[in-house]
């Protein structure tokens, strides 16, 4: 049929995923079209996740170490925030880098098409197209683009609560980022890394805080020694922590936001509150985009099932990023698109991770890779494992930030890293090494014997290694 261009790549969503794909299958010298809604690329990671999030968190973290400071004689008066100013800030950031990846996109000679799109059948997607920042008004035009392989990449959605009425006083982590107002007292529901994050920055501008969390504990997936040191340096924030209690109604009314809670946790009267956060999770956008009409199977919730060349199950159509699965992580999503990408400019290419980093950006950070302490003994894996406790780290100590530790965990048989998690201001940083670790299959000898310099906070990992080490009996 008729058409308004002809691709050899065509990738649906400009979020990380989509932009890595469609930039590396340029540079594979394929002829490439990257649809878009939102008047910028970078999807919900640049636009309104991990990048705002922590350009916010980066300014609470500095206002609260500047308060750690008094304990040292350094005292400075309470911070004036002008909270116009600091919104400018962030926003600041997020055009730096969309801005730095249309250049990208110009240089690589990708073409944008701004608008909503839709499979039509096996070979061609329709967009109607949009202006406004986040692709709001719908211009009554369309275009239909033909292609050879297409990318989906069209991410995830904040998940809504159907008992949440609308009002300017719930938000979600869009709204949140939006920092309109400090309000005094916040509920967060949803004790994820995300609800956190957000419930830092708030925190630290003035917020009273309540958590509430359907689990037994906050930032699952995490070991629970760590949540734990999270917690204690964080206890001062929150009025009430709501554990294994779930948010049953939510009423606005003039003077408060009025929560009613079910659960162990759970106080009799509904709580009232200035604003509410809903974090609960987030949705696939599978079920938008058409898929049923280039015979893309989607889930019942959404997701796209796709093999280790991220191809669904339509040969020539592939899937990355949120929208195939957990975890929904933005460097996940940037190796599958490379993948894709790859796979569809006839190389052959395979997602074959082992593993996959995770990190709260709170204060103290928490960040974890591959086997955990608590799955290993869910699995009864016999493991060895090295702590070392930062109260034994000069860096740490210098910094008046001792309250975290690093562990490592190996296989008891081959000794070879498995797993690694740290607690501890830097956390996510000083992370890539335990990946790379697992993913070169070090073991503990390994890493115990590389000469970390002095002193660095990254020397607790050598530490941690020597610690297992010291505890095997016949290491090679
Ligand atoms: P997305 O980023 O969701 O992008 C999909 C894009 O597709 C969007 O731009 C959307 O507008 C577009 N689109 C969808 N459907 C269509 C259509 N039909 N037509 C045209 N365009 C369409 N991850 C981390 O790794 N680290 C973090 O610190 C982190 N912090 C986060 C903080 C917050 C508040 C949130 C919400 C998320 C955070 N994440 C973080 C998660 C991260 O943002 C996602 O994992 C990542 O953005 C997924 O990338 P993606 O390419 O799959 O899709």
């Amino acid at each position: 049929g008729g058409h308004d261009g002809e691709y050899d790549v065509l990738v649906l969503g400009a979020g990380p995923g989509g932009y890595s794909a469609a930039f590396r299958a340029a540079d594979l010298g394929q002829k490439v079209v990257l649809i878009e809604r939102y008047a910028t690329l970078g999807g919900v990671c640049l636009n309104v996740g991990c990048i705002p999030s922590k350009a916010l968190l980066h300014n609470a973290a500095v206002i609260d170490e500047v308060k750690h400071l008094a304990a040292n004689g350094i005292k400075y008066s309470e911070p004036e925030i002008d909270i116009d100013a600091l919104r400018g800030y962030k926003d600041k950031v997020i055009g730096k880098l969309t801005g730095g990846l249309s250049g990208m996109a110009k240089a690589r000679k990708v073409d944008i098409v701004r608008g909503v799109g839709r499979f039509i059948d096996p070979y061609h997607v329709e967009v109607e197209l949009t202006t406004g920042a986040e692709g709001q008004t719908k211009t009554g035009e369309k275009k239909t683009l033909k292609f050879k392989h297409a990318i989906i990449a069209a991410g995830s959605r904040v998940m809504k609560l159907p008992f949440i009425p609308e009002d300017p006083r719930i938000v979600d982590s869009t709204g949140a980022l939006q920092l309109k107002a400090v309000p005094k007292k916040m509920l967060v529901i949803g004790g994820g890394i995300i609800g956190l994050e957000m419930g830092t920055v708030y925190s630290t501008l003035g917020a009273r805080l309540d958590v509430v969390e359907m689990m037994d504990g906050l930032m699952q997936g995490a070991d629970r020694d760590l949540v734990k040191v999270w917690q204690k340096m964080n206890a001062h924030r929150f009025d009430n922590i709501m554990l294994k209690t779930k948010t049953v109604a939510v009423e606005a009314k003039a003077d408060g936001i009025y929560v009613s809670f079910e659960g162990e946790a759970a106080p009799k009267e509904p709580q009232r509150y200035d604003l509410v956060l809903v974090a609960a999770g987030r949705a696939p956008n599978g079920k938008l985009i058409g898929a049923e009409n280039a015979g893309v199977a989607v889930t019942e919730r959404g997701f796209i099932e796709v093999d280790k060349q991220q191809r669904t199950n339509v040969p020539h159509i592939f899937a990355i990023g949120d929208i195939v699965g957990q975890p929904m992580l933005a460097h996940k999503a940037v190796h599958e698109g490379h993948v894709a990408a790859e796979n569809a400019s006839g190389h052959k290419a395979y997602f074959d991770a082992r593993v996959i980093p995770g990190v709260a950006y709170t204060d103290p950070e928490v960040a974890w890779v591959g086997m955990t302490e608590d799955e290993a003994k869910k699995q009864g894996l016999k493991i060895e494992k090295g702590v070392f406790p930062w109260a034994a780290s000069g860096r740490a100590i210098a910094n008046g930030r001792d309250e975290g530790f690093t562990k490592l965990i190996f296989d008891a048989e081959t000794h070879r890293i498995i797993g690694g998690a740290i607690v501890g201001t830097h956390a996510g940083d000083m992370l890539g090494e335990i990946c790379l670790a697992i993913e070169m299959g070090a073991d503990a000898v390994d890493i115990g014997k590389t000469i970390h310099a002095h002193p660095t906070l990254g020397e607790s990992i050598g530490m941690a290694a020597e610690i297992a080490h010291g505890s095997c009996t016949d290491v090679p």
